[in-house]
């Protein structure tokens, strides 16, 4: 098991918030420790980003990149990472030598998805999150995947689709000052239009999609160009 901790995933007013405040970075990160039991994590990850100068930021002197950096010298954590969306930026990461460890979203099996990973120049380690032994399964699957199974050719295919803006349930979007749970809704819609009945899955959210002002803060965070205020339109149609 692979211990990571995110510096930058913290929290307000019970949603997820992305913070580049260091101070604050740093009390989530003894938080994480806390509440894993454990004196470090294997891998400190830079959280979530999105946009160069983002990053630019974030590697100034006394900024986050720092902390990390002290939080390896004090054996807070062994290896340093990344969390990134563009490629621009998760190559700048690498090209400078900040990380040890990058980590990027994929929307393709688990099985194509770390076999074109450790396809390439340069990887020598995969790490597939999973949440449950279900995921965990289809992850081990890799190491008896069929040439076919493997065949990871479809990758461009499902990375245009990926551009399209289509909502990923990450939730990178909150907080939501009205506190709807964007991923969760998206969610929901997708899954209505696949047949399945979640209405009541949607009646127990703590808020429903009409009280969307339209404040588009979630948009500006979206690290994958989901029209959000569309999308909530669409769930209260749907579910209202
Ligand atoms: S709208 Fe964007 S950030 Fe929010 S949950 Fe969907 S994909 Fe993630
Ligand atoms: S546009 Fe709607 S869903 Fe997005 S942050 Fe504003 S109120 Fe929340």
């Amino acid at each position: 098991m692979i211990l990571v901790g995110h510096l930058g995933a913290t929290e307000k007013d019970g949603q997820y918030c992305k913070s580049r405040n260091v101070k604050q970075s740093e009390r989530f990160f003894h938080d994480l420790l806390t509440r894993l039991g454990t004196d470090y994590v294997d891998v400190v990850m830079l959280h979530n980003f999105n946009v160069m100068n983002d990053y630019e930021q974030a590697t100034k002197p006394g900024g986050q990149a720092d902390l990390a950096r002290r939080l390896q010298q004090e054996g807070k954590a062994r290896a340093l990472g990344i969390s990134v969306h563009r490629v621009d930026v998760a190559a700048r990461a690498v090209e400078e030598g900040l990380v040890d460890v990058l980590m990027l979203p994929a929307e393709v099996s688990p099985v194509r998805c770390l076999s074109y990973t450790l396809a390439q120049v340069g990887v020598s380690l995969a790490l597939p999150g999973v949440k449950d032994r279900a995921e965990l399964r289809e992850a081990l699957h890799t190491l008896e995947a069929t040439a076919a199974e493997q065949d990871f050719g479809m990758l461009v295919a499902a990375f245009e689709r990926y551009v399209e803006g289509e909502c990923v349930y990450c939730n990178h979007c909150l907080p939501c000052p009205v506190h709807i749970d964007v991923g969760q809704v998206h969610r929901l819609v997708d899954l209505a239009q696949l047949g399945q009945d979640v209405q009541a899955a949607y009646d127990v959210l703590a808020e429903r999609a009409s009280a969307c002002t339209g404040c588009g803060a979630c948009m500006e965070r979206c690290p994958f160009g989901v029209d959000v205020i569309a999308g909530m339109e669409r769930a209260a149609a749907l579910f209202e």
